[in-house]
């Protein structure tokens, strides 16, 4: 029996993904919907090239690792000062019993984390001793075996096995590839950190995370992408700013680690290469935009239809032909133009309220793209105060609900992108109380007692 065949009377050419319903289609636009996808958003979909931003060709520039803010923390004298400023927070909110930020709070967190830390998940290419290495010689899947139509599904099925709640398929566009990459920690490389590596794609057989002479080099052939979504638990998340929510932040870490370099592993012992990452080396929101996973929300995060932006997010970038995904919209940015909800609730005015703008106004952003840029210092400065991150501006946006029946209702009157359904549906939403954060009581308490006899 030919290869091919023995896979279709397997099931495995078959494989199952979530089901996608196009409802219409008008020039050049498909609408779809999937409960497992987009909840119970019906979204539109371009069937051409169609990018979802706007880009100033000349004012865009790359963006350098060095300036996020977790790597700032480790060169920025501003950011050292004020970390030292506020140092100790942690221990008087342990002290003064507050709520979320007990001992069992902070351990919750700190433990939530642990997954994150495990060495080698974002490995670039197989390690001795490992399990991922090709299990035949490249290439080992004859492309008359498997059309790449099967291989992304057999992908897809695979990430969503080994842990992401939603994944899409682009190809490589090198504006979101960061300048240079910045190693801070041993865990990125058998090195002591920081380094600034220069980050460049070349015709190479491997790649290379970080050489001698502090380069980071990522194969031409590359150029396949797959984004990675992670849900974060929902009863967690409503109790910001507090130790419980950050817990499902870095469990949301914990996963995309495991998930992402599992992925990486699978790949590789197909006989491809595959380039893991988290938060490093590329943006991963608009990556995940161009993968159809969602827009670009005014509080600088990527909005999906089913979680909203109670998401993490990593990527992978492999050899292995994919079909890409295309850009999806559900009405976000029309929705943000009105709400603004997250910028009257963000407890550091970290938010703008204003008009999207392609200025750069802190170097923890880059200009060029039309968006409402986050003042991450001032962000980051909150937590210290706070003494644990935040999430507050994902709680409270009105994409993050569980779906019913009223809620899809009111999902399909965004789609419509009319600002007067949308300042509607947002009234509605504020007299329902929604925004409001959980408490740390109650989120111990739930279901807490049911696996104890009494
Ligand atoms: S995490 Fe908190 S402080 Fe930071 S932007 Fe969001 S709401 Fe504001
Ligand atoms: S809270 Fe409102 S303005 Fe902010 S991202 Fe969500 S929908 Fe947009």
């Amino acid at each position: 029996m030919h290869r091919r065949d023995f896979l279709k009377a397997a099931g495995i050419a078959g494989v199952s993904l979530p089901a996608v319903h196009t409802l219409a289609r008008s020039g050049g636009r498909e609408w779809l919907r999937s409960e497992d996808l987009y909840g119970g958003f019906t979204v539109e979909r371009s069937t051409g090239d169609e990018k979802q931003y706007s880009i100033d060709e000349a004012t865009y520039r790359r963006f350098q690792e060095k300036n996020t803010m977790f790597s700032r923390a480790h060169w920025d004298p501003l950011t050292q000062e004020m970390r030292r400023e506020l140092s100790g927070i942690e221990i008087k909110r342990i002290q003064n019993h507050d709520p979320g930020f007990t001992l069992i709070d902070y351990a919750f967190n700190l433990a939530a984390w642990t997954g994150s830390g495990i060495p080698n998940f974002y490995r670039w290419t197989s390690g001795r001793g490992h399990s991922d290495t090709a299990v035949f010689d490249r290439p080992p899947l004859n492309p008359a075996d498997f059309s790449p139509l099967e291989l992304t599904a057999i992908i897809k099925k695979a990430a969503l096995f080994f842990g992401a709640s939603l994944v899409g398929t682009t190809t490589l566009n090198e504006k979101w590839v960061y300048t240079d990459a910045y190693y801070r920690s041993h865990e990125r490389g058998n090195h002591r950190g920081p380094i600034e590596a220069k980050l460049s794609i070349e015709e190479l057989d491997d790649p290379v995370k970080l050489s001698d002479d502090n380069r980071a080099r990522i194969p031409k052939a590359c150029r396949y992408v797959i984004s990675l979504v992670y849900e974060m638990d929902p009863d967690a998340s409503e109790v910001a700013p507090s130790c419980i929510a950050a817990a499902a932040t870095a469990s949301g870490y914990a996963r995309m680690a495991l998930t992402t370099g599992t992925l990486a592993a699978f790949i590789r012992n197909l006989g491809y290469r595959a380039i893991p990452m988290g938060n490093d080396t590329a943006l991963s929101i608009p990556i995940a935009i161009d993968a159809g996973l969602g827009e670009l929300g005014r509080n600088g995060l990527l909005v999906t239809p089913k979680y909203g932006s109670r998401v993490r997010l990593s990527k992978l970038f492999t050899d292995l032909p994919l079909v890409p995904d295309q850009p999806i919209r559900f009405g976000v940015t029309e929705f943000c133009d009105t709400c603004k909800k997250c910028a009257s609730l963000c407890p550091s005015g970290s938010i703008m309220s204003g008009p999207r703008t392609r200025e750069a106004d802190n170097m923890s952003t880059n200009p060029g793209v039309l968006k409402w840029p986050i003042d991450a210092f001032a962000c980051y400065r909150f937590w210290h105060e706070n003494g644990t991150d935040c999430n507050t501006c994902i709680y409270v946006c009105p994409y993050n609900k569980p779906q019913s029946w009223l809620h899809d209702a009111a999902r399909n009157l965004i789609a419509a992108k009319n600002e007067t359904l949308n300042r509607a549906i947002l009234g509605l939403d504020n007299a329902c109380g929604y925004g409001k954060p959980g408490s740390a009581d109650n989120y111990w308490k739930k279901n807490a007692f049911m696996h104890i006899k009494s």
